[in-house]
């Protein structure tokens, strides 16, 4: 495994890699932040298990924080992450100084209009900008033939897919499940930053949405409905303060009023635990749902 910190040294390898060897070679990239745990590691495990040659990223992008957010305190270990792909039999890993992404005068940035401020948009404002510049950047150095992201993200999924699609990126974007705690708390690296007290607390999200699941199993279709079962769910936990809780379509996370037995929906909410804010979500698939006969 080589650790590579500039971006031409990149290119240069992957490269090299595509004309090596007989016939064709394929690239799998794992854009990360670092702090890796479960999450981050599933990704990389998928893309071992599909490519020959696998990428990892490690950037803790400040494009994609806002001034008031948690950029100077976001945990960085690159050390034990390093030790743990090595373990994964990751072959490369793109750690990169801010200025070898962002070099002096660097001016263009991409934005995916609308759905970027929307949801995580409109609290972060910036956020989905940052995302697809550096993600753009990441796709153009590395040019993988896939890239691997998180469910956890549902909303990064969607831009990142719409970018790629309206820039004609030649990258397939591949995305894998949330891993979650035992406590149901979905695995983020922000988890670090909260007590024992607090991980307890923060289990109720995950609690509120499978109780949407559930009642949506037994034929509840109102997003209404279904997203006060939410809200209230998470109301009995004094530890959390729910910031909004959205029922959309999965594709432009458009809002629905009523599900039905032909569409996924997509529930996805953000939450501040003292203060720490975390994001978490579920797909309602009418697979999921008991069909009456006139269904
Ligand atoms: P981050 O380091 O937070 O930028 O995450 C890097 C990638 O890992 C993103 O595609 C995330 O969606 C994904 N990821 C983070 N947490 C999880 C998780 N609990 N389960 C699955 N993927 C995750």
């Amino acid at each position: 495994m080589e650790i590579i910190n500039r971006r031409q040294r990149m290119s240069s390898v992957v490269r090299k890699l595509r004309r090596d060897g007989s016939g064709e070679r394929t690239i799998g990239l794992v854009p990360t932040m670092g702090a890796l745990h479960e999450g981050h590691l599933s990704l990389v495990r998928e893309a071992r298990r599909r490519c020959d040659y696998v990428v990892v990223s490690i950037f803790v992008n400040p494009a994609q924080f806002g001034a008031n957010e948690d950029f100077a305190h976001y945990p960085r270990r690159l050390t034990q992450d390093t030790a743990m792909l090595t373990d994964y039999n990751v072959d490369y890993i793109f750690a990169p100084t801010n200025d070898e992404i962002y070099p002096r005068g660097f001016s263009t940035y991409v934005n995916v209009e609308g759905l970027s401020n929307e949801f995580e948009g409109a609290a972060r404002p910036g956020h989905f900008r940052g995302v697809t510049t550096v993600v753009a950047l990441l796709l153009n150095i590395i040019r993988p033939d896939f890239a691997y992201f998180g469910q956890k993200d549902a909303q990064q999924t969607i831009v990142i897919k719409r970018m790629v699609r309206d820039l004609a990126i030649d990258t397939e974007i591949v995305i894998l499940p949330i891993i979650r705690e035992a406590s149901g708390l979905a695995m983020s690296s922000r988890n670090a930053s909260l007590n024992a007290e607090q991980k307890q607390a923060a289990a109720a999200l995950y609690a509120g949405l499978q109780a949407a699941e559930r009642a949506f199993s037994s034929g509840e279709h109102s997003a209404k409905r279904l997203s006060d079962i939410v809200r209230v769910n998470i109301a009995r936990e004094p530890g959390v303060q729910l910031e909004y809780v959205a029922i959309t379509d999965t594709e432009a996370m458009r809002p629905i009023e009523k599900l039905d037995n032909d569409h996924d929906a997509l529930v996805s909410l953000a939450a501040r635990v003292g203060a720490t804010r975390l994001i978490d979500n579920i797909v309602l698939s009418p697979a999921k749902r008991p069909r009456t006969p006139s269904s």
